[in-house]
């Protein structure tokens, strides 16, 4: 869509507001709001400001005015406000020197496009993140997390965050049962489909929506392939639409992974793959699973550069008690068709090229989705680039691997921590094209670091009570 037809849109639709959105560092949309009419084809050319000092990970507070020029292209009717508004995404510009700002994500999302473009591997790249989240009731939190109902369920396994689901608990899944009996037990079918619908309207094309596998409130949408960008533009659509739509009926939605302890947590399942001139390069029909050795190359990055990749795609502190065996979370660094244990996994749903690709199952969705498909994309590239190969496919449950066998196999990092210091030693594949700067990882490290890491250390866990408090 070119300015001057988002114009003509406002006008047609009847539009009252425009609703500038744009990512900060962690991965949240934030957003500020003008009236229809101060929308002109210069906003498009000039941007608007706003104070970069009070966004997570962007500047100091010297060098704090930046601006935002929005993207006609993701114009939409937004489907959560009922005032009729425009929404746009914006890329983040500096004022003085006009140029994209390098820690904006969605520029460097932008930029692994174009690195992919330049190499002559490819032309385009598509994403398929299987997005997992709970839906529930409400969740208490004694911020202070001290004691109460936070640390009694904690300690009985059941309810361990304060889900409350009363007053009806009849026809709950057991745990890890979830997957998927028809309602009354699949109690947000109808919740799940008025998500859709909105999903629908703004054009996030929808495949399939379910109930997952954890006890009771875990759900996924699957949404139809997209090019880099724009998926992760979907991606930032699609928490907004959970989490507004499941507000409306006064529940509370998370992308967090690990919510609930002992039972499945929530991934985000990212399918991949490289496409030249229209034709799937991931696709052999003589090949293992059928893949091609460009693929095979691809995952051979993607396992190399995995622990220091994990600082991306599995962000968080809690993004580890996800990673751990029996879940159905990837934990070893290795590949294999339809086996679910293995960190890629290379479905086997179809013999249909255009459908070959590869799923690479450490990520969650508290990642940035910008920076995680690019940090992928990077990975993959650098695999066939320097034709990493990734080694024989396993076959079997590797969560159940014993003795030599399961040594040789190397697992994904087991805290933020570690990823972090992988980062800090693994990340030249990165750097290539200037995708990403030696400022934004510089940034991205401390900000984890102090941000969070040092911050949960601080503070005493609930668990702790359950284990010190009468020593
Ligand atoms: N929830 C699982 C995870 O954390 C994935 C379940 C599935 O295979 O879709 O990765
Ligand atoms: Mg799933
Ligand atoms: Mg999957």
């Amino acid at each position: 869509m070119k300015p001057e037809e988002v114009v003509a849109l406002v006008k047609e639709k009847g539009i009252q507001f425009i609703d500038m959105k744009f990512n900060d560092l962690p991965g949240l949309w934030q957003h500020f709001t003008i009236p229809a009419g101060e929308l002109t084809d210069e906003v498009f050319r000039e941007g608007l400001g706003f104070d970069g000092s009070s966004i997570r990970g962007f500047q100091e507070i010297q060098e704090s005015d930046m601006i935002l020029i929005p993207d006609p292209d993701t114009a939409i009717v937004d489907p959560i406000c009922s005032v009729p508004t425009l929404s746009l995404i914006c890329d983040i510009y500096d004022p003085i020197t006009k140029e994209p700002y390098t820690r904006d994500p969605r520029f460097v999302a932008k930029k692994a496009e174009s690195y992919l473009k330049e190499s002559g591997i490819a032309d385009t790249s598509y994403w398929g993140p299987e997005m997992e989240f709970f839906i529930f009731d409400d969740v208490r939190f004694d911020q202070t997390v001290h004691c109460g109902y936070y640390f009694v369920d904690s300690i009985e396994g059941e309810w361990n965050t304060g889900r409350e689901e009363k007053p009806n608990l009849g026809y709950k899944p057991r745990y890890k049962e979830g997957y998927f009996p028809v309602p009354p037990h699949d109690s947000l079918h109808d919740l799940r489909s008025e998500i859709v619908l909105a999903m629908l309207e703004i054009g996030n094309g929808i495949e399939v929506h379910h109930h997952e596998v954890a006890s009771g409130g875990q759900g996924e949408i699957d949404m139809k392939f997209d090019t880099l960008t724009k998926m992760a533009d979907k991606c930032m659509k699609y928490k907004y639409i959970v989490k507004n739509i499941a507000r409306r009926h006064n529940k509370v939605a998370t992308f967090m992974p690990k919510p609930l302890f002992q039972d499945n947590g929530s991934g985000m399942h990212t399918h991949q793959s490289l496409w030249k001139d229209g034709t799937n390069l991931f696709f052999d029909p003589d090949g293992y699973a059928q893949i091609s050795q460009t693929a095979k190359y691809y995952i051979g990055g993607l396992l190399e550069h995995a622990p220091a990749l994990m600082a991306f795609c599995a962000p968080t502190t809690n993004s580890y008690k996800r990673l751990v065996p029996g879940f159905e979370a990837p934990v070893n660094l290795t590949y294999s068709s339809r086996n679910r244990s293995a960190a890629i996994r290379i479905p086997m749903y179809s013999n249909n090229p255009k459908s070959k690709r590869i799923e690479f199952r450490p990520p969650d969705c508290t990642c940035n989705p910008y920076l995680a498909f690019a940090a992928m994309l990077m990975a993959g590239l650098d695999g066939i680039e320097r034709e990493i190969d990734p080694g024989e496919p396993i076959e079997k449950n590797i969560y159940k691997l014993e003795g030599p066998e399961a040594h040789k196999v190397k697992t994904v990092p087991g805290s933020l921590e570690e990823a972090l210091i992988a980062l800090e030693q693994d990340h030249d594949f990165l750097l290539k094209g200037n995708v990403f700067t030696a400022d934004l990882l510089d940034v991205w490290i401390r900000y984890k670091r102090e941000r969070e890491i040092d911050a949960i250390k601080l503070r005493p866990h609930p668990y702790e009570f359950h284990l010190y408090f009468d020593l």
